[in-house]
C-alpha cells in the first residue's frame, strides 16, 4: 500500500504474489491470482482487451489485502493498479443496484445515519418476527441474518461529548476519528477507546462532523465521492490543535496515512470553497494528519508502561487474535500486537498458525463473493478450533462482523476488538 510504484511492465512473472494471495491460495486458478490481474490490466491498457462483465468479475475478485504488493520483489503497487481498473469497470459497465446503494448512503453523513436508522428498525422487526430457522437460512454474503451485529441503539458520537477530559495529570490531546463501524455498529469499542486514552492521561476530542474515511467508495470505483469524505475529515480533523490522531479501525488509518495526501494530488472535489490557495491549504492539513495518525494498538504498545490494570481480576482464559490486512501490511502491528498479549498478566494468548492470514471479508467481498469467502473463513476456524479461546480479537471492524459471523452460538467464542478486555482490565480509579 505504502510500497513504491513502479510500472506493470515490472512484473517479471515470478509468481512470489501467488503464495501470499488469499483468494489465489483457496481457488488455486491462475486467473485468480494477482499476477493474472496485473496481466489484465496490461492488456486492458494497450487495449488488447475490451471491458467485459467476466472482467469486472475478475478483477472484484480481490480483497485489496495488499498482500501481493508486499511481497512483490519488483515493487509493484497493485492496489493503486486495482483501485485504478475498478473505476474504469465502474465507468464502463456501472454497479450493481445494492453497491450503487451502498455508494449513495457512504456519501453523505446524513445518509448514512438515515440508513443506520431505517436499518435499526428492520432488524427490530426481523428480530421480532423472522423465526430463527429462517434468520439462520437467509445470508448477507456468507453472514446468516442472525449472526449479523446488532445496530447501536444511538450512534456512538450522539452519546459521547466532543470533548472528554484526561483522568489525573493531562498529558495532551488527542483526535479520535472513530469510523462509521464504531459509529453505528460496534460503541463497546468507542467506550474502551475513550475508556483507555483518558486513564493514559489524554485529553480526547472527537469531531461530531467526521464521516465515512471513503475507502469503501475508493474500493468500488467511487473515487470522486471519497474526495468529497476526505474533504469533509481533513477539515473535521484539521480543526482540532492535537498530539495525535487515534483510529480504532486500519483500514481508516491506512486512508488517513496512505489513501488521503495520494487522493488529494488526483481529485480536486467540486466545491466553491476550494481556491487554489484552500486546495493548497487542504494538501498540507492531509499531509500533517497523515503524520500524526497512529492506530491505537501501536498507541498502547508505546505507553503500556502507564496502563494500571485490576490486580484482583481473575484470568479471563484463552484468547486468539486474528491480525487485519491493513494493520499488517499499513501499520506493520502484527508483531507488535503479539508481544502486547502475551505480556497481558489477565489472558493467556495463543497464536493460530494463520492468525496473519486473511479472512475473507475485505470491505464488501463476503457479500460479493460469498463462496470464496466462506473458503477462507473455513480454514481460519478450523485453526481457531485447536486453540478453544474463549475470545477472538480483532482490530478491524469488517474483520469483526466477518469472524462473528461464521461462528456458530455453540462455539461460544465471542469476537471483540482488543482494547474492549484491555479496558475492562484497568484499574477504575488509578
Ligand atoms: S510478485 Fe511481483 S513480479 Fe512476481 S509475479 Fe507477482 S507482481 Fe509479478
Ligand atoms: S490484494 Fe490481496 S486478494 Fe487482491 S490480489 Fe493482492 S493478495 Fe490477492
Amino acid at each position: 500500500m505504502s510500497a513504491p510504484i513502479k510500472p506493470l511492465q515490472n512484473c517479471g512473472k515470478c509468481g512470489l504474489c501467488l503464495a501470499a494471495c488469499p483468494v489465489y491460495k483457496v481457488l488455486k486458478e491462475e486467473q485468480a491470482s494477482p499476477r493474472a490481474r496485473l496481466q489484465l490490466i496490461k492488456a486492458f491498457e494497450n487495449h488488447t482487451l475490451e471491458s467485459s462483465p467476466l472482467l469486472k468479475e475478475l478483477i472484484s475478485k480481490c480483497l485489496m489485502c495488499g498482500s501481493c504488493a508486499v511481497a512483490c520483489p519488483s515493487g509493484i503497487n497493485h492496489y493503486e493498479k486495482f483501485m485504478d481498473m475498478r473505476e474504469k469497470m465502474v465507468r464502463d459497465l456501472g454497479e450493481t443496484p445494492a453497491i450503487r446503494s451502498l455508494i449513495y448512503l457512504l456519501s453523505r453523513e446524513s445518509r448514512i445515519q438515515r440508513g443506520a436508522g431505517m436499518a435499526k428498525l428492520g432488524q427490530k422487526f426481523t428480530t421480532k418476527l423472522t423465526p430463527a430457522w429462517l434468520a439462520n437460512k437467509y445470508c448477507m454474503g456468507n453472514i446468516p441474518l442472525k449472526r449479523l451485529p446488532k445496530l447501536n441503539a444511538v450512534p456512538f458520537r450522539k452519546t459521547a461529548a466532543t470533548t472528554i477530559p484526561a483522568r489525573g495529570a493531562r498529558k495532551g490531546c488527542l483526535v479520535y476519528f472513530t469510523g462509521c463501524a464504531t459509529n453505528y455498529l460496534y460503541e463497546d469499542t468507542g467506550i474502551s477507546m475513550v475508556g483507555i486514552l483518558t486513564h493514559l492521561g489524554y485529553e480526547v476530542i472527537i469531531p461530531q462532523d467526521q464521516t465515512c474515511c471513503g475507502i469503501p467508495l475508493m474500493f468500488h470505483g467511487a473515487r470522486d465521492q471519497a474526495a468529497e469524505n476526505m474533504v469533509t475529515n481533513i477539515r473535521a480533523l484539521g480543526a482540532h490543535e492535537c498530539d495525535g490522531i487515534l483510529v480504532d479501525c486500519t483500514t481508516c488509518g491506512a486512508a488517513l496515512k496512505d489513501e488521503y495526501p495520494a487522493l488529494i494530488k488526483k481529485r480536486r472535489v467540486k466545491d466553491p470553497q476550494n481556491t487554489q490557495e484552500a486546495w493548497e491549504k487542504l494538501e498540507a492539513a492531509a499531509k500533517r494528519i497523515a503524520e500524526k495518525t497512529t492506530d491505537i494498538l501501536s498507541f498502547i504498545v508505546a505507553h503500556k508502561q502507564d496502563l494500571v490494570f485490576d490486580k484482583n481480576l481473575p484470568k479471563l482464559g484463552n484468547v486468539a487474535y486474528h491480525s487485519p490486512c491493513h494493520s499488517r501490511n499499513s501499520f506493520n502491528t502484527q508483531s507488535l500486537v503479539q508481544s502486547l498479549l502475551t505480556e497481558l498478566p489477565f489472558m493467556d494468548y495463543t497464536p493460530t498458525p494463520d492468525e496473519a492470514e486473511c479472512c475473507g471479508g475485505g470491505g464488501t467481498f463476503f457479500y460479493e463473493h460469498p463462496k470464496t469467502a466462506k473458503k477462507i473463513m473455513d480454514k481460519k476456524i478450523h485453526h481457531l478450533k485447536a486453540v478453544k479461546p474463549k475470545y477472538w480479537l480483532t482490530d478491524c471492524p469488517v474483520c469483526r462482523i466477518n469472524l462473528a459471523g461464521n461462528l456458530n452460538e455453540s462455539d461460544n467464542i465471542q469476537v471483540l476488538h482488543p482494547v474492549t478486555l484491555i479496558h475492562d482490565a484497568l484499574k477504575k480509579d488509578p
